[in-house]
């Protein structure tokens, strides 16, 4: 009899609660501080940008929290997402190694970010928000949240890198189909936008500029719009753990449990959603189970960045926070995993990877395009390049196990879909794509623009 391939789960067994991983720190969470008294935040603080609802799920205590109905009936046009036995990229390798890979690309904008766009929209409609603002690189966070906006009347305004708003349109008509209004970041609308464009009017824009010019939109508007992020903060790792748990429910069908568990890490979201139901059973049950988060070599910023106090965003204003950062002044390489460009990192994640809970490493672009084109042509599903990271390191471990011929489990989460990065797989088959390290002497000079916290 043939081997299963797909292990699916009855719509019935979509988790009722996410899980929340500060719950079972092993070391107590550091303070998020004011940018401007450099004083820890109060709620009162954060409730400018964000309405109360999801303040308080920032800071709760509990374990697991109810996910609402209505969130958990969205959930179901896509959810419960396949886990797959990746049998013929195993063959392919000549591995002893069992892969498995969690299938987010199969959601409408083909990411796991809708896993937390939609209770974002969802908190923000209760609370009485009529309308979002948020950032974007490529995309992917700006489709999701602009579908969940629409699933609940709410009116969004995305600041989109210029680069990419130039240079990768579908996304953006994918927004204003769902009826969002997206700009090219720098812009005019912002104070900080014109003081940029004022400085330098060719400026390609980054992530960080971006979130700059949504948060001062939300936080000059008087209340009358919030502010929404796609990654790094505690809620939104907590609401893509339903991958994980899903996961878990998964391998026991499988009659396995991973002795590996990869993704890739930009800001922190998928990888936390896929890795930390894991971690809580090595935290909590004693599991072994190695945790990997894998980033390019090119923002290296759990591999290379320092783990300290700093800004979310180039201007400054936003939050200070521990974390693994290159510095808020990083001006990221024109690598093709835009979704991995950002200089900082979930704290949470930080935390396990400074502890020893949490493997880290990096790869470089030319591997990870090699290792999304081999599992394309084994699995079929052409890989974000984000993902692909996590598919590198996978393989790596798959060939390790040829070596020793080890048996071992790998699961990976295959985080979303490439069929809108085809121009970076074009370049990388005409051998135009090439590999770049980012180099130690720009870490240190970005550190000497850290904040200068008190104690920190
Ligand atoms: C945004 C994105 C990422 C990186 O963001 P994280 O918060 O680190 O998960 C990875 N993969 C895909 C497909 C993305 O869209």
């Amino acid at each position: 009899m043939a081997e299963t391939a797909r292990f699916l789960l009855d719509e019935s067994l979509l988790p009722k609660a996410w899980y929340n991983v500060n719950a079972d720190m092993p070391v107590p969470p550091s303070p998020v501080l004011h940018p401007g008294t450099m004083e820890p935040v109060t709620p009162d603080f954060l409730s400018v940008l964000f309405p109360m609802n999801i303040v308080m799920q920032e800071v709760t205590p509990e374990r697991w929290v109810e996910i609402p109905e209505p969130v958990r009936e969205i959930y179901r046009l896509w959810r419960p997402t396949p886990m797959c036995r990746a049998l013929r990229l195993e063959k392919a390798l000549g591995t002893p190694a069992h892969i498995y890979y969690k299938n987010e690309s199969v959601s409408p904008v083909g990411s796991h970010k809708p896993n937390t766009a939609v209770p974002q929209a969802f908190y923000n409609k209760e609370a009485g928000t009529k309308a979002l603002t948020t950032e974007t690189g490529a995309g992917q966070w700006g489709s999701a949240l602009a579908m969940a906006c629409s699933f609940f009347g709410l009116d969004l305004e995305i600041f989109m890198v210029k680069v990419s708003y130039d240079q990768k349109p579908y996304r953006r008509y994918i927004m204003e189909n769902f009826g969002a209004q997206v700009f090219a970041s720098p812009t005019d609308r912002t104070q900080f936008g014109r003081k940029l464009r004022a400085e330098s009017p060719d400026s390609p824009g980054s992530l960080g500029i971006a979130i700059s010019e949504a948060v001062e939109v939300a936080a000059t508007s008087g209340g009358a719009k919030k502010y929404s992020l796609g990654s790094v903060l505690g809620h939104v790792l907590m609401h893509q753990t339903v991958i994980g748990l899903e996961a878990l429910l998964q391998m026991e069908m499988a009659g396995e449990y991973p002795d590996v568990v990869i993704a890739c890490a930009g800001g922190g979201s998928n990888f936390a959603g896929f890795a930390f139901p894991f971690v809580h059973r090595n935290l909590t049950e004693g599991k072994k189970t190695r945790i990997v988060a894998v980033e390019p070599a090119s923002c290296p910023t759990l591999t290379k960045g320092r783990y300290t106090y700093d800004y979310g965003d180039t201007a400054a204003m936003a939050p200070i926070v521990k974390m693994h950062t290159l510095g808020h002044t990083f001006v990221p390489p024109g690598i093709h995993a835009g979704g991995l460009r950002y200089h900082g990192m979930a704290p949470s994640v930080s935390a396990l990877v400074a502890h020893g809970d949490v493997e880290a490493r990096s790869a470089q672009q030319l591997e990870t395009f090699d290792a999304a084109v081999q599992f394309s042509k084994a699995e079929g599903i052409i890989p974000a390049p984000e993902s692909a990271h996590a598919i590198r390191a996978a393989i790596d471990e798959a060939l390790r196990c040829k070596e020793t011929g080890e048996k071992k489990v790998i699961a990976f989460n295959l985080s979303g879909h490439g069929h809108f990065d085809m121009t970076a797989y074009q370049s990388y088959h005409a051998g135009h794509l090439q590999d770049f390290e980012y180099p130690d002497h720009a870490v240190e000079e970005a550190m000497t623009h850290l904040p200068k916290v008190p104690g920190g």
